[in-house]
């Protein structure tokens, strides 16, 4: 956990400062991290959009509006393509594909995308420094930032509640999806991890947080600990939970570059093994070199 025990560490300032919620504004949609996922490698036209993702005309103009005002998309003369900000996204979108694939029960997958090495690409999340993959056990938040000021960004969409029922497998875009999922998750690596912890710095009601608590702990991503001496139990990451961590780090690194005003100070967090700030860099895990989207290239192969 980022928490050290030693220290005292202000959780509702990190909260309050935190660009989780800005990024969840502009991803946190169902289907947007699709969309960027399918024109990372080549811009698409509306018909190629609307068949490459199976949903509903209205949806996909709504959901392409919401990506071109948070500048994300440009549109071309034939269709869409990622802005610079959208390709940044890459992080995001393919650790979230590969959390995905990683977990149990998981609906297929679409095909993977093909590193320069020949491998399907494996991304793990490495401190640019010191080349060790980034884990929640090794993140220090020094400070916390400053409260991000977005009123440059137009007003997100209204979210439809989570649409995924109680025992049906969480993916990676349905966890984003749901603001508080995405909160929880968040806040669990700020080491808040008590049941009234949660309801104190998130401010949710009771039913709702009990609502999302379960559907996380029925996902497979959180597990419930009794307490002894207590009636309120905590909440603890399971092996796959923790796997998201990366994914967190890569939305808040996104954010604080695209989101947050230049002239804002960053979220502050240091890598421990190496002692450096945290730079994240985007790897490939079987020959070790950087990815960018000029070294990958779309599977001609289905995903068994
Ligand atoms: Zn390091
Ligand atoms: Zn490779």
């Amino acid at each position: 956990m980022p928490t050290h025990s030693t220290q005292a560490l202000d959780v509702t300032a990190h909260v309050a400062s935190s660009i989780v919620p800005a990024v969840l504004d502009v991803l946190g949609q169902r289907w947007s991290l699709a969309l960027v996922q399918a024109l990372l490698l080549q811009e698409k036209t509306f018909g190629q959009l609307l068949l490459a993702l199976a949903i509903p005309r209205s949806t996909l103009a709504a959901r392409l509006k919401h990506l071109l005002a948070m500048r994300c998309l440009e549109a071309t003369a034939h269709g869409y393509r990622l802005s610079a900000a959208g390709q940044a996204l890459l992080p995001v979108v393919s650790l979230a594909q590969a959390w995905n694939r990683g977990a149990a029960g998981q609906p297929p997958a679409p095909a993977p995308l093909i590193h320069c090495c020949g491998n399907s690409l494996v991304p793990a999340l490495v401190c640019k420094v010191c080349a060790e993959p980034i884990l929640a056990r090794d993140i220090h938040l020094d400070c916390p930032g400053a409260v991000p000021d977005l009123s440059h960004l137009p007003k997100p969409l209204r979210r439809a509640r989570a649409e995924s029922s109680p025992g049906q497998w969480l993916g990676a875009a349905e966890i984003l999806g749901d603001r508080w999922t995405a909160l929880i998750v968040a806040l669990g690596f700020y080491g808040v991890q008590r049941y009234s912890e949660i309801a104190r710095h998130l401010a949710i009601a009771p039913n709702i947080l009990a609502d999302r608590l379960a559907r996380l702990c029925d996902g497979g991503v959180l597990l419930r600990v009794a307490e002894q001496q207590s009636e309120r139990p905590r909440y603890r990451f399971s092996e796959a939970g923790l796997q998201l961590f990366p994914l967190i780090v890569a939305l808040i690194e996104w954010g604080d570059r695209w989101l947050r005003p230049a002239t804002q100070a960053a979220t502050c967090m240091r890598h421990l093994p190496c002692g450096h700030w945290l730079q994240p860099q985007l790897r490939c895990s079987s020959c070790g070199t950087a990815v960018t989207l000029q070294s990958l290239s779309a599977s001609s192969l289905q995903a068994p």
